[in-house]
């Protein structure tokens, strides 16, 4: 193996070699005849002429060599159910779908819109649809109905497939009533709605256009559906970005560049062999879902493990006890859930045999340093923080542990991952910036294989929202702020609408709360920056205390302020301080786990939050409001 550094230059100076080679990883029908069209920029299209499928790669293709191995896992802590299948069951599975679907006169091009909650029927589903060549759009299992009616209005599908209900934390989620809703506010509704009845909702809708799956599923048992041969660059699905920054984006994928992007991730980032167990603790609906629940390891011979319920029901102990019963190799979860598991009873952790796993990988926002430390410590495993987003659909920074094991920097998710061409830039005059100085995350055209071919629907959208936003540059921003160190580790520091101005500085609102997270009352922290007629902006914080009797009474919370106050003085310096801390219960978050920081610095600033995501704990909202008024 060639050093990192050796490895990512490669990529680099020679994409066409390099991708060449990685794409022999998959099976194509048809031979591609170039590697990479950068005839129109900034659109790239990988190993053009070249047919393939990501069912057939996903799973067909192991049935020669493991039919018999389990290839995906069930577990439900919601209704205890546990279901295993082996390559071969999966794969007479995959064929029902798509028998049913194509009899409900699916085909190829079409979209179906997934609103499903974490059951095995999502992937079939998925899977499915890569089979017929039918472009899938997974909307999270739970979005209410105005943001379900939007993704339908957008990708205007020709099914819809849905349950009769999700489960969350032991509470039943209707969902029949949120999709005849939002069928009824869509423009584009289509005419036919596949149910998955999980007979968990006491009464679900029974409207004419709800055609009943498991009937179907009997009719079409011994189905064989077979693959569509796709051109590498027609597009396998289209999945809508979070909306924590605004209107969601619907991000559209291609088929091969993916397939061989995400074959090489399991090799190079994940290490992730034939045979391996992984437990990925996300969900379909999101990209982390769709990439490492189903695909990747799906593409590399893997068991994976798909969870459907809470990492502390019925206890805090519960993941662990699943690495132990299924001997899972590799892990891969968001920070939030670590810190959720950070206040459970650590005995659970010790409790069980954790021989098996050898690294927990973790992304979706920034890892805080007390986290990152207390999980290594606990599991004395490897945690590998990974970077990336919706739209480049596989990591852009990490330490690529397959490539070459490079020490890892607390507070940073590792260095450019081969076939990025990162690099940091100055917001301002577009010119790259010197080790230690902010800059905006950028990439250079093109984008590896695996990243968004375009915006569904809007090329000129794609175009110019990612391509047209630092001056003077042919590059794709991130929008998120980070500083490169002289080793090439980069550290996040928060998206490009987070910086604030502070009297003339500009300050990441990451910077000051990782400040404020070092201090040890601090369990979860979030600082926004809202106008000040002095100062341009201030920056405030709302923080949860890990023991919230803390500040019971107000002599105490003066106290704590006044020591957080010192705390960021020290770290930072007194310009960073924040003008006010709020101490409050909850933070607002979407399900995924991010923080909306758009919304509490509107909350802050007296405004209206505007169009939201579904929060996880909408009561956490309110309290914002109510201390920002001095209620709370
Ligand atoms: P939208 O683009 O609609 O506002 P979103 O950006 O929240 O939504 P995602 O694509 O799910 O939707 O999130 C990607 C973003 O999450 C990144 O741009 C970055 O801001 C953050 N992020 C992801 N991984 C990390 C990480 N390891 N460290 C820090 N931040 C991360
Ligand atoms: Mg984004």
């Amino acid at each position: 193996m060639p050093s990192y550094r050796d490895f990512h230059r490669e990529s680099i100076d020679d994409p066409e070699g390099f991708w060449r080679r990685e794409a022999a990883r998959i099976h194509w029908e048809t031979p591609f005849s170039d590697v990479l069209d950068r005839s129109n920029p900034p659109f790239a299209r990988w190993f053009c002429g070249g047919r393939t499928n990501l069912c057939h790669n996903a799973v067909d293709r192991h049935l020669a060599a493991r039919a018999q191995q389990d290839a995906l896992i069930y577990v439900s802590t919601e209704t205890g159910i546990e279901r295993r299948y082996t390559y071969a069951s999966l794969h007479a599975e995959v064929n029902r779908m798509a028998a049913v679907m194509r009899s409900l006169g699916v085909k190829r091009g079409d979209r179906v819109l997934i609103y499903l909650p974490m059951i095995p029927e999502a992937v079939f589903a998925m899977l499915a649809c890569a089979r017929l060549g039918a472009i899938h759009s997974v909307v999270f299992g739970g979005f209410a109905a105005p943001s379900l009616a939007a993704r339908i209005d957008d990708a205007r599908p020709a099914l819809i497939v849905t349950a009769d209900a999700g489960a969350r934390g032991g509470k039943v989620i209707d969902y029949t009533p949120l999709v005849d809703e939002a069928l009824s506010r869509a423009q584009h509704a289509p005419a036919q709605v596949l149910l998955i009845d999980r007979q968990l909702a006491p009464e679900r809708l029974k409207a004419p256009y709800i055609v009943d799956y498991e009937p179907l599923r009997e009719q079409y048992f011994d189905a064989h559906v077979p693959c569509e041969w796709l051109e590498s660059n027609e597009p396998s699905y289209v999945l809508y970005t979070s909306g924590t920054t605004g209107k969601p984006k619907g991000v559209q994928r291609d088929v091969g560049g993916y397939a061989v992007a995400l074959a090489a991730s399991m090799e190079y980032i994940f290490e992730g062999r034939p045979g391996d167990v992984m437990f990925t603790a996300s969900d379909i609906g999101w990209v982390v879902g769709h990439s490492y629940i189903i695909y990747a390891p799906l593409l590399a011979g893997l068991t994976t493990v798909m969870y459907e319920g809470t990492p502390v029901r019925p206890d805090g102990g519960i993941w662990w006890r699943l690495v132990e019963q299924y001997r899972i190799n590799l892990m891969f979860t968001a920070p939030t859930a670590i810190r959720v598991l950070k206040k459970q009873d650590p005995a659970l952790l010790r409790a069980a045999d954790l021989s098996s796993l050898r690294t927990l990988f973790l992304a979706g926002e920034p890892l805080d340093e007390p986290t990152a430390a207390w999980i290594g410590d606990a599991l004395g495993k490897p945690v590998v923080d990974n970077y990336w987003q919706t739209e480049t659909g596989w990591p852009m920074l990490a330490i690529q542990r397959g490539v070459e094991a490079l020490p890892q920097k607390l507070g940073s998710p590792g260095v450019p991952v081969y076939g990025y061409d990162l690099r940091l830039l100055d917001e301002h005059t577009g010119e790259p910036c010197a080790s230690g100085d902010k800059g905006v995350i950028a990439l250079g055209y093109p984008l590896p294989p695996g990243c968004m071919s375009t915006v569904w629907g809007d090329d000129a959208r794609f175009v110019k929202t990612y391509w047209q936003s630092v001056p003077g540059q042919h590059v794709y921003s991130t929008f998120d702020w980070g500083v490169q160190d002289d080793d090439g580790y980069v550290t996040i520091l928060g998206r490009t609408d987070d910086v604030i101005n502070v009297a003339g500085h500009r300050l990441g609102t990451r910077e000051i709360e990782e400040a404020l997270s070092s201090h040890a009352a601090v369990a979860e922290v979030a600082v926004v920056g809202v106008n000040d007629a002095v100062k341009g902006q201030a920056a405030i914080a709302f923080v949860v205390l890990r023991d919230a009797g803390a500040v019971d009474d107000p002599d105490a919370a003066k106290k704590l302020e006044a020591a957080l106050a010192a705390t960021v003085d020290r770290q930072l310096g007194a310009i960073a301080r924040p003008a006010r801390v709020h101490f409050v219960s909850s933070l607002p978050k979407t399900r995924s786990g991010k923080l909306l920081r758009r919304a509490i610095a509107a909350l802050a600033e007296g405004r209206d939050p505007g169009d939201l995501p579904t929060i996880e704990d909408p009561a956490a909202l309110v309290l914002i409001r109510e201390v920002v008024m001095g209620r709370g």
